[in-house]
């Protein structure tokens, strides 16, 4: 759909990527299902040879200096390989991103182009065990002391805590403060970081998940990313490409196609099951909500690489991305598996392994319910900044009853 708007060099980047994800083994997804790889280096490196990592990132740091629409192609076609692939590859472009624009010269210089080149993989480390949604009551402490920050707390659900070679941690630099002055950090594995747990997931497996404890992680001060207390300024825009949810779109692409497909050959009551409404009704449902959700993506990237809107706006249109894609494959997924009855609940097709992927776009990075916070938070400051744009539709009922000012009432009166 969107495809037709495609420039040559969108094509040509599509059919790149479309060739990358062909040659991904069909072994190591399965043996990352089966939780034998901690964490797929290879398909990383592979990632990083092929320069289809950080497309975003400047040439001068490696990258291919592409825009977000070139992001949201690579990442509905990796989408389709599964979540854990959508993950570790969305995840590189979320950390140069956060280290392009608030790092350093030296920074930049030293983090980004290894992640770029697949040599190097890097995590986020905001969960703590006290949870995740309150996202700004970190507890994890930095405490200066002469050059160095000495970092105290844990953090969970780190995706690379097996696997990757430093981590964006954020820590409270002035716990008095009422948003606990949060600062973002830069820390290497080796400063002393220790890799407590890792979890039995039910499905987006073989991403080293696990929980980080520093007990006393010696930081440079060079490592600070942007300014000290002022981490939620890092922390803000690293959820935009976080919740630029396009692999999810190209995931539900995938499993709608078997069932399709499925839906077409099988017979049931001498018939193909496709004849059944309640099976094509399925699928129409299915496509329509992913088209939809496609042109939705496409139109939010097209803001993004404009920059033409305020940047509440855009963390509206980023979490309602995030929520709708999150939505739209949980159930889309679920009727491909209603479609396959009972074969889709077994490993003979990978729907049941889709779904319990499907589950977790629900919960992680800002659960659907923290979404809606954010959604509806932006869209009262828009309407009640703005006032009334254009005709007043409160007034269309009888003149005599729009006048009635004493039938309008907001709140009770003590009489
Ligand atoms: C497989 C996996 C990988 C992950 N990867 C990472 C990672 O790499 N880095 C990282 O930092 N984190 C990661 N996470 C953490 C994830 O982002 C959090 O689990 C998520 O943000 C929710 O936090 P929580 O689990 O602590 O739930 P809680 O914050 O305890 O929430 C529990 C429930 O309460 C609801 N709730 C909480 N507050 C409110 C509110 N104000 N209004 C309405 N409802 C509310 C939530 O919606 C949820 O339903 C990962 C999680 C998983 C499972």
């Amino acid at each position: 759909m969107f495809e037709l708007f495609l420039t040559e060099a969108q094509k040509k980047l599509q059919q790149e990527v479309r060739d990358f994800v062909k040659s991904v083994p069909r072994q190591l997804i399965i043996d990352m299902d089966a939780e034998k790889v901690e964490f797929p280096y290879e398909f990383v490196r592979e990632a990083g040879r092929r320069n289809l990592l950080g497309l975003r990132v400047p040439n001068q740091h490696g990258g291919r200096g592409l825009k977000w629409v070139d992001e949201m192609i690579a990442l509905m076609e990796i989408g389709k390989l599964g979540l854990p692939f959508n993950c570790l590859y969305d995840l590189t472009a979320i950390v140069t991103d956060a280290l392009n624009i608030f790092g350093t010269e030296a920074q930049k210089d030293k983090y980004i182009r290894p992640l770029v080149e697949g040599r190097q993989w890097a995590g986020e480390a905001l969960t703590e065990p006290r949870g995740g949604s309150d996202f700004f009551g970190a507890t994890t402490r930095a405490r200066k002391e002469g050059r160095y920050y000495i970092l105290n707390g844990q953090k969970r659900f780190t995706v690379g805590a097996e696997g990757a070679d430093f981590f964006l941690v954020y820590a409270t630099t002035k716990p008095e403060a009422r948003s606990r002055g949060l600062s973002c950090f830069i820390v290497e594995k080796d400063m002393g970081v220790e890799v407590k747990h890792i979890y039995g997931l039910m499905g987006s497996r073989g991403t080293g998940t696990g929980r980080l404890l520093f007990r006393n992680v010696q930081v440079p001060e060079e490592n600070l990313l942007g300014e000290e207390n002022k981490g939620s300024q890092v922390f803000y825009r690293m959820m935009v490409p976080e919740r630029f949810q396009c692999g999810y779109i190209g995931r539900a692409r995938s499993i709608l196609e078997i069932a399709a497909r499925y839906a077409n050959k099988r017979k049931a009551f001498g018939q193909t099951i496709r004849n059944f409404e309640a099976v094509s009704f399925k699928i129409a449902d299915s496509i329509t909500k992913i088209d939809a959700v496609t042109a939705y993506a496409y139109t939010v990237a097209r803001i993004l690489d404009e920059g033409v809107t305020g940047t509440g706006y855009q963390r509206r249109l980023i979490s309602q991305l995030k929520k709708l894609s999150s939505e739209m494959l949980w159930e889309v997924v679920n009727n491909a598996m209603q479609i396959l009855g009972g074969i889709g609940y077994t490993n003979v097709f990978p729907v049941e392994r889709a779904l319990r992927e499907a589950r977790l776009p629900l919960i992680w990075t800002g659960t659907s319910e923290i979404q809606n916070l954010v959604i509806q938070h932006e869209y009262y400051k828009e309407l009640l900044d703005n006032g009334v744009e254009g005709r007043n539709f409160e007034g269309d009922v009888p003149l005599a009853e729009a006048e009635l000012e004493e039938e309008k009432v907001y709140e009770s009166e003590l009489i």
